[in-house]
């Protein structure tokens, strides 16, 4: 240390330029100079003259004031008297070399006496480099100092005396510390005190401070800390070492501090629910479980007391069934109230959570001071509570709930598992209803099973009985201590018992039930017939164990049921063969029997009737009335049709609607309660009428056309005699008439002469041939009597016809090729087909022959084809007329068919169409009797006349005659 040295030497006075000191002087690398007392210099070493840059002879001529910072130079004569009082100073300053640049220095100053006059030697020291290291220590220890003020984790250092050296902002916050604290040794964290809450127990009893200090490594130590500004505490992690010099002594100690709240909460929430699940299933009751589940629940979540309130019987209230508190804390006031209280929905925390059926905290005391025990609660210290339901299936069954000193707001972590927990727990409350319903079942089955009339018995896998009820043991008259592990083959008949067991096995295979009724022997040897219902016992898992069986007496049923079965088969083949139709119904109104007959008069098969409402049968008109009718019935027992034949409407399956014959009675029902009983069921047996009916309209027309026919010719008859006089004098008119018009001819003639012979008379003559209009009257009187001669001749004619509606007598039939009659007749009608152009097709069977009255089937022909063309000329000339006749021999009739395209038959005429004088013609086109005829032609014939039409699109007549008629008629 040159500059030691320097200072080292006190005496001014001895230092003299001699020769070794001008050497020391010139050679040592510290700028030397001296300057007076004004500041000039009078002598500079080379090592200052070089770091100035200036020469030597250039150093002196210079003072100090150049050489310095204007700054540093401005304190000059204050340094100057420092120094001489003090005799040497030190001090840091600036100087300015040559060419401007600053160089900071260390000066140490000495007052000498320089050639007898005051001076002043100044050595300097560059400390540019010094300067610089400083500079950047400076950064660095910001540097440092903003990483410990931004660093998530808390930092602490402190010497060996235990001084707080270093707290960043985390470790404040961690610990409470305040920038007082800094460099104290009272501070809460001293190592010779102990921690503000006495929860966590550390390591070796030792604080990891101190544990430092002494050089022992701190590995990740967990406390728990909790100070005023952290009073629900938070949970921190420690590492660290001792705080080492360069020389690796030991200075004190460096913690890192890391808060593990969140992880900590999660851990211990954790580890509470998996205690209170090990509780819970470990537990027989809840009430078993209560204490020690609040426990685990309390300690974990760091609450002060617990308390878990159920439903009370009734359900009116809740009522705390049990209660925890911390050790050694004084809330005994407060756990005897909530013991003592019951809470009704809605009252006190536990009762918001009942009525809520949600979680509830108290943290704010003014708004729950109505609750009941808020004076205890306060009186003990707690200020703030927590609760959630116990629920299952959605159900509230309890509450649970915790206070402590101060509680927060609970997180959504902290409710969501309570909410687990809640269900847990309810699902053990739940447990115990069923168990407990489940034992007054097993008692209420118990009771059951012994008091009914049927044998039950239950059986091991292996066939061996385990019990059974009283009935059965007195049926197979031993007690029940002698049944008991017995099987099939001790008690019955081997073959009976070899097929019990097998009936046991396949029911304990296939876990389906046995339902039969089955022979059985009794003790006696009498047998009996038995229902036997068996079915599989399974475990809770749902393992077949056994079998459980209950069989009893059915023998008189089944007796019954056989007798039955015997009278349902008679009854059966009875509707079966009968040819009405047998419907049969129940109360509902379905279809319980259709027999073969109903299928052919409804088209439609059994299978797709039975089961079916009876509407399906009944034309949707009558739908209405017959449900109607059929409630009716059914409530009053009043019916109309019932016990009487009715003829109503049906509907066949196509939707075609019949007339019908029912006659309705009423089977089976209670005789007491006729209609009311449920096995009452309606019988309907049914004829078909379309075939009476037609039969009966067939009979009716002709019975009515056969009065009309001989009323007809009765009165022909009687027209027939005057008309016959009148026919003959008409002729003698006729002929007279031609005399007396000669005769007056003759006298017209000779009109002149004859005046002249009388002029008198002929002037009489003259006067009344003028006064009766002679001239007319000869010319009017021919024709006068030929128009009498054509109406008599008309009337002659229909009296002719209507006599023959009537005819009795029997012209001979003959075989007769029928081509031949319709040959005729077209011959007849050619000029009136022409004119109106009408095409006639002709369609005839090979063997057209039957036999018949030609002239008048040929009749029928010409009147049939007379109505067809008069039918086509109604029409518009536009359409093309078209007549067809076909002849087809059917089986047992020759069918001959006339149609035409033309006007077509009113649908309301068609019914009138054959009686007599029936006609929509006009006068002298019609006389309505061709239709009447033709059908009492053909039906004296043995044959039939039909008829289809439909207005505007023609019509069919068909004749069917027979091929072998059954006796020569008409
Ligand atoms: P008329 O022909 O003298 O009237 P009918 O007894 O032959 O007497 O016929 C009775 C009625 O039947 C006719 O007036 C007519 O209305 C109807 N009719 C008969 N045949 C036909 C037919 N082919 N086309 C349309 N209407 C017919």
């Amino acid at each position: 240390m040159k500059r030691a040295d320097v200072v080292a030497d006190p005496n001014p006075a001895d230092l003299a330029p001699e020769g070794w000191a001008q050497a020391l002087f010139d050679g040592i690398d510290d700028a030397v100079f001296v300057h007076d007392l004004q500041g000039r210099i009078l002598r500079a070493n080379p090592a200052a003259c070089q770091r100035l840059g200036y020469t030597r002879e250039e150093m002196l001529h210079l003072t100090t004031r150049d050489i310095d910072d204007p700054e540093f130079a401005a304190g000059f004569g204050d340094r100057l008297r420092n120094q001489l009082a003090q005799g040497q100073a030190r001090f840091e300053g600036r100087h300015r070399t040559k060419d401007g640049a600053l160089i900071p220095v260390d000066i140490n100053t000495s007052a000498i006496v320089i050639d007898g006059k005051p001076a002043v030697l100044a050595v300097m020291r560059d400390i540019t480099h010094h300067k610089r290291a400083e500079e950047a220590l400076r950064k660095q220890t910001e540097l440092l100092q903003s990483i410990l003020a931004n660093m998530a984790d808390g930092v602490l250092v402190a010497d060996q005396a235990g001084r707080l050296l270093v707290s960043n902002p985390e470790a404040g916050r961690l610990f409470g510390l305040g920038a007082e604290d800094v460099g104290s040794t009272d501070w809460p964290w001293h190592f010779g005190l102990s921690l503000p809450d006495t929860m966590t127990p550390f390591p070796g009893g030792t604080l990891p401070l101190a544990q430092a200090t002494r050089g022992e490594p701190v590995g990740e130590v967990e406390l728990f800390v909790r100070h005023a500004g952290a009073p629900q505490g938070c949970w921190v992690s420690v590492t660290g070492g001792p705080l080492r010099d360069a020389r690796g002594e030991i200075k004190g100690g460096v913690l890192v501090c890391r808060d593990i709240s969140g992880r900590m909460h999660a851990e211990r929430r954790q580890a509470a629910q998996y205690a209170v699940t090990r509780v819970l299933a470990e537990a027989d009751t809840l009430e078993d479980a209560a204490p020690a589940m609040l426990r685990a629940i309390g300690e974990g979540l760091g609450w002060q007391v617990c308390g878990l309130w159920t439903v009370a019987p009734g359900g009116q209230e809740l009522r705390c069934v049990a209660a925890w508190h911390r050790p050694g804390l004084p809330v005994e006031e407060f756990v005897e109230a909530s013991l003592r209280l019951t809470c009704p929905r809605g009252v006190g925390l536990p009762g918001k959570v009942w009525a809520e059926g949600k979680e509830a905290w108290v943290c704010d005391e003014a708004a729950y001071a109505h609750y009941p025990r808020y004076p205890a609660a306060l009186r003990c210290g707690l200020h703030g509570g927590f609760a959630f339901p116990v629920k299952s299936g959605g159900e509230t069954l309890g509450v649970i709930e915790a206070f402590g000193g101060d509680l927060e707001r609970p997180d959504e972590g902290l409710l969501s598992m309570m909410a687990a927990l809640g269900s847990q727990v309810g699902q053990v409350l739940e447990r115990h209803r069923i168990e407990r319903a489940l034992r007054e079942s097993e008692a209420f089955y118990h009771s059951l099973v012994e008091s009914l009339p049927q044998n039950i018995f239950r059986k091991d896998l292996q066939g061996r009985v385990t019990f059974g009820n009283q009935r059965y043991c007195a049926t197979l008259r031993r007690p029940l201590e002698d049944l008991i592990g017995k099987t099939d083959f001790d008690l019955f008949p081997a073959d009976l018992a070899a097929k019990y067991r097998e009936d046991d096995r396949r029911v304990q295979e296939s876990g389906a039930t046995l339902d039969v009724v089955e022979e059985h022997v009794l003790p006696g040897g009498r047998k009996i017939y038995v229902q036997v219902i068996k079915t599989p016992i399974c475990d809770g898992q749902g393992l077949v164990i056994g079998t459980q069986g209950m069989f009893w007496d059915v023998t008189e049923r089944k007796r019954a049921e056989e007798a039955l079965a015997g009278s349902e088969r008679r009854y059966r083949q009875l509707t079966e063969a009968t040819l009405d139709g047998i419907v049969v119904a129940d109360r509902s109104g379905r279809v319980t029997l259709f027999n073969p007959a109903a299928e052919r008069i409804f088209a439609c098969r059994a299978g797709e009737v039975v089961g079916q409402p009876l509407e399906v049968l009944i034309p949707p008109q009558y739908a209405e009335g017959h449900a109607q009718g059929f409630e009716r019935y059914l409530q009053t027992g009043l019916a109309r049709i019932v016990g009487r034949t009715v003829e109503l409407e049906g509907q066949r399956k196509d939707g075609t609607i019949f007339p019908l014959e029912l006659a309705l009675s009423v089977i089976g029902g209670d005789p007491e309660r006729g209609c009311e009983g449920p096995d009452v069921q309606f019988l309907g047996a049914v004829r078909d009428l379309t075939e009476r009916n037609r039969i009966r309209a067939v009979l009716v027309q002709q019975e009515k056309l056969a009065s009309i026919g001989l009323l007809s010719a009765g009165v022909a008859h009687e027209i027939n005699n005057p008309l016959a006089f009148v026919a003959n004098n008409l002729a003698v008119l006729e002929r007279d008439n031609k005399g007396l018009l000669a005769l007056l001819e003759l006298y017209h003639d000779n009109a002149g002469p004859l005046a002249r012979a009388d002029p008198d008379v002929a002037a009489r003559a003259a006067a009344l041939a003028e006064e009766i209009d002679l001239d007319y009257i000869r010319g009017n009187l021919p024709r006068l009597l030929n128009r009498t001669r054509d109406g008599v001749d008309r009337v002659t004619r229909i009296v002719q016809s209507l006599r023959g509606l009537a005819r009795t007598d029997s012209p001979r039939k003959q075989e007769t090729h029928l081509p031949d009659l319709v040959d005729n007749t077209l011959e007849i009608m050619r000029g009136r087909l022409r004119r109106r152009g009408i095409e006639v097709e002709l369609d005839y069977d090979p063997l057209p022959r039957v036999s018949c009255v030609s002239t008048q089937i040929g009749q029928v022909l010409l009147n049939l084809m007379v109505n067809a063309v008069q039918a086509i000329e109604a029409c518009p000339l536009a359409v093309p007329g078209r007549v067809g006749v076909r002849i087809l021999r059917q089986e047992k009739e020759m069918l001959i068919e006339v149609s035409d395209n033309g006007c077509g038959i009113e649908e309301e005429y068609v019914s009138r169409l054959f009686d007599p004088f029936f006609t929509t013609k006009d006068v002298g086109e019609g006389t309505g009797l061709g239709l009447s005829i033709s059908h009492n032609i053909v039906t004296g014939h043995g044959g039939r006349i039909e008829v289809k039409s439909r207005p505007s699109e023609g019509s069919t007549f068909r004749v069917f005659l027979p091929l072998h008629p059954l006796r020569d008629a008409p």
